[in-house]
């Protein structure tokens, strides 16, 4: 049985020559090739590259951070620009790599703006302007924010002492008209449920039929800008830009025998710019204080509902969508939000001027 033995020895150094005679080889050259690793994976490289030129040679990149506003959409890319660590010690483009050396490329990590907490004083029966509820009892709206978006993350009310504050609740549909519109207005119609549309100028434009359909059926139509910017965030426009988003929708709703007086800025977006440039057209700035992210895709109806029912009160402004990419699961939760709230004893009613 030696033949076969001898035949193995000769198999391994085989391989031992095949590993050591190109290092050999380079080594005469002086470029002597070493194994790195490289997040995870092992790399060969000639002696005295550096990590740039890894990177370089591989197609390797840092993953830069993002700065997210409150709903997660990127307000700047590349804020954060990753980390370059070798055996655990920060490095950089320059450094030269060593055998054995274990590099990792850290990913930069994304961060949220910064939120704001704002506080609006409700004066007796006056609706305020910004308006996220009903609620016209003296009280405060605390109101937090993204810092650079403006979006609105939440809005509560509190009076300013003991008061009955109105025992309704506004449903609104922001986004429309579009391909869902219609049978979101059928299940209102058949509960008699009346409610407020937000409309997008374009949509409105190309679906005219369906805003028709929705003042026929006693619904609130209101403004929601011409194209829905979001980014840069509506509040941070320019003057001309923000002013047009609001003025070809209310002159496209006026055409068509509307008169809105409502604005609602896409992403709930708002400043004092917004306000007066939506004042400059007799509209008052109007958010909401009950937000089931019903609009994120994958969100199920059972999860739209239980979001709904468990944040309702008497005076809610709750933003809903028939617009967007999930409307079917937001046409499918409307029948079970209605009879759950007036369950609760509440009623719905549009939104008045
Ligand atoms: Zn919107």
């Amino acid at each position: 049985m030696k033949v076969p033995r001898f035949g193995r020895l000769f198999a391994v150094l085989g391989v031992v020559a095949v590993i050591l005679i190109p290092t050999v080889v380079a080594t005469a050259r002086g470029r002597a090739t070493i194994a790195v690793r490289v997040d995870g994976s092992l790399l060969s490289v000639r002696g005295g590259t550096t990590v740039g030129d890894l990177m370089q040679r591989y197609g390797l990149h840092l993953q830069p951070g993002n700065l997210l506003d409150v709903d997660g959409a990127v307000l700047q890319r590349g804020v954060e620009p990753g980390r370059i660590v070798i055996d655990g010690r920060t490095a950089n483009a320059s450094t030269t790599l060593r055998a054995g050396d274990s590099v990792i490329l850290e990913a930069g990590a994304s961060r949220a703006e910064p939120r704001v907490r704002s506080v609006y004083r409700t004066q007796g029966a006056r609706t305020t302007n910004p308006q996220f509820s009903l609620a016209g009892a003296p009280g405060e709206e605390i109101v937090v924010s993204g810092a650079i978006s403006g979006k609105v993350v939440s809005a509560t009310f509190r009076p300013a002492g003991p008061s009955r504050g109105p025992r309704s609740v506004a449903l609104t549909f922001d986004d429309g008209p579009g391909p869902y519109t219609a049978r979101i207005l059928s299940v209102l119609r058949k509960y008699g449920a009346p409610a407020t549309f937000f409309v997008i100028g374009i949509h409105a434009r190309d679906h005219g039929d369906l805003v028709r359909e929705e003042v026929q059926a006693g619904m609130a139509v209101g403004n929601h800008s011409w194209d829905h910017p979001i980014r840069p965030p509506f509040a941070k426009l320019s003057g001309s830009r923000m002013r047009s988003e609001i003025e070809q929708t209310e002159q496209l709703l006026l055409s068509m025998g509307i008169a809105p007086q409502l604005f609602r800025p896409p992403g709930g977006s708002f400043s004092q710019r917004v306000i007066d440039a939506a004042r400059a057209v007799d509209s008052r700035v109007v958010l909401w204080d009950v937000d089931p992210m019903d609009w994120k895709r994958g969100r199920t109806p059972g999860q739209i509902v239980r979001a709904v029912l468990k944040a309702v009160r008497p005076g809610a402004i709750i933003e809903l969508h028939d617009g967007g990419p999930n409307p079917q699961a937001t046409l499918a939760a409307l029948p079970r939000i209605i009879t759950g709230i007036r369950a609760k004893g509440l009623r719905l009613v549009a939104l008045g001027a």
